[in-house]
């Protein structure tokens, strides 16, 4: 896909190269008017993008008309670059023939931007669709269509079935695309409500309607039910393509944004050295573990774990041998706890474990398979141990109590010489 950069600044034409050649877009430089009419004489471009500036008798938006005028070239997007700031006194560009005015500050995203619509010219979605038409020849043209389009279409003549795969398939699907009226008990309408109360939400999967009805209420019917688009028989295939284009291209935006978010949430949530959760998230996730063991009368653990020493390795063997250290840990205990154990890296050289559905003797069980584990085997080629306090749930406890409790235990760990597992006892005070 070819580009025409209009421009005369040598600076600005390296610059601008380098960033559509990275979009893999073909450039063409011409440094003045000549140039350009030149190039557009002799080469089929997809876009021509020019500077307002130039030193001919042309400026951009001159170019533009005459660009605009001329039946070769009438169809070329023409894109203005401009250093000023775009607003209203740009309309007259658009007057002229300008398709779209970039600030310079913002080539990157014109490479994009340039790059999509190339794809979209292309007519290239990639998209897996679940199609239901009953007409073989709509359905042959159709699915010609989406494939030559680099679409993956799974068809079905019947709702009922294209449902039944919808539920049991582990495929997710960008698209669903269903006739009005089709054959069997399942209408189109139907399966957009079945399909409905599986996904609600619309931005999640698009569903495009097609019909050969044509009025109003039924497309409002539609769309109340939960059809994101409506396309009249005979299809049109390039409104099917836009049509097409626009729901994939939202839902995959819209994927991608949710994505993100979870990256997001994940790193908020986690320590980025362990892994584990961090002291935020514990607080957050506690409230389940409480009203879990009250509703459900089950018992509660809380272990306090702390490396010994640990101030010793950083002095001897330097601070990121202590994170490796601190890393492995983190593993260990991982493996040493269940799955619905939360375990959270508290701050520093200490961790916290919630033991959902265990009393004193399972948490002490499992910290002394842990302890032994650590004090038997080196760790990053170091010998280390630890200590733990535990705490176990009353039918008055909460967080605060019991992690003090668990503390108390383990400062007891610590000043009976340390590598031992502690659990707090009633007749002793907390300290705060
Ligand atoms: P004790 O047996 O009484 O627990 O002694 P200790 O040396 O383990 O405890 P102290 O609280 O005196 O020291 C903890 C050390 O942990 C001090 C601090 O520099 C180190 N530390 C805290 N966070 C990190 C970390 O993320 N990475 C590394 N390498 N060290 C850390
Ligand atoms: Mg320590
Ligand atoms: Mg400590």
């Amino acid at each position: 896909m070819k580009v025409l950069v209009v421009e005369s600044s040598r600076f600005h034409q390296i610059m601008i190269s380098q960033i559509f050649n990275n979009e893999g877009l073909v450039v063409r430089i011409a440094s003045n008017c000549d140039e350009a009419i030149n190039a557009l004489e002799n080469e089929t471009m997809d876009f021509v993008c020019t500077a307002f500036h130039l030193p001919c008798g042309l400026d951009g938006i001159k170019l533009a008309q005459l660009i605009r005028t001329t039946p070769k070239t009438k169809d070329i997007p023409v894109i203005l670059l401009t250093s000023n700031k775009i607003d209203s006194s740009f309309d007259y560009a658009y007057h002229s023939g300008v398709t779209e005015i970039y600030n310079r500050s913002d080539i990157n995203a014109l490479s994009k931007d340039l790059k999509k619509s190339i794809q979209t010219k292309k007519n290239e979605i990639n998209a897996s669709v679940l199609f239901i038409e009953d007409s073989k020849t709509v359905a042959t043209m159709m699915t010609r269509q989406m494939e030559s389009m680099k679409m993956t279409v799974e068809h079905f003549f019947s709702a009922a079935e294209a449902l039944e795969k919808f539920k049991q398939s582990s495929i997710t699907y960008d698209i669903i695309i269903t006739d009005l009226l089709v054959e069997g008990a399942l209408s189109g309408m139907g399966l957009i409500r079945e399909i409905r109360k599986i996904i609600p939400d619309r931005s999640k999967l698009p569903i495009l309607v097609i019909s050969g009805f044509d009025d109003v209420t039924r497309r409002i019917e539609l769309l109340n039910i939960g059809a994101n688009d409506y396309i009249v028989k005979p299809i049109v295939k390039e409104e099917l393509v836009a049509r097409l284009s626009n729901l994939v291209t939202t839902k995959q935006l819209f994927d991608q944004v949710k994505m993100q978010q979870e990256q997001l949430f994940q790193l908020a949530m986690t320590d980025q050295l362990t892994g584990l959760y961090n002291r935020h998230s514990l607080v957050q996730l506690l409230p389940k573990y409480f009203s879990h063991s009250v509703r459900h009368s089950t018992p509660l653990s809380l272990l306090v774990l702390d490396i010994d020493h640990f101030k010793q390795i950083n002095d001897n063997y330097g601070h990121s041998k202590g994170d490796d250290v601190l890393s492995k840990f983190g593993q260990l205990i991982t493996a040493n706890f269940r799955s619905e154990d939360l375990i959270a890296r508290y701050g520093g050289e200490e961790f916290v474990v919630i033991m959902a559905n265990s009393n004193n003797d399972d948490a002490v069980e499992k910290a002394e398979l842990l302890r032994t584990h650590i004090e038997n085997h080196l760790i990053e080629g170091l010998k280390i141990t630890i200590s733990i306090g535990v705490a176990c749930a009353d039918s008055h406890s909460n967080f605060e109590l019991m992690f003090n409790q668990a503390d108390t235990a383990l400062y007891h760990a610590k000043e009976g010489g340390r590598n031992r597992t502690i659990t707090y006892s009633s007749n002793e005070t907390v300290i705060q």
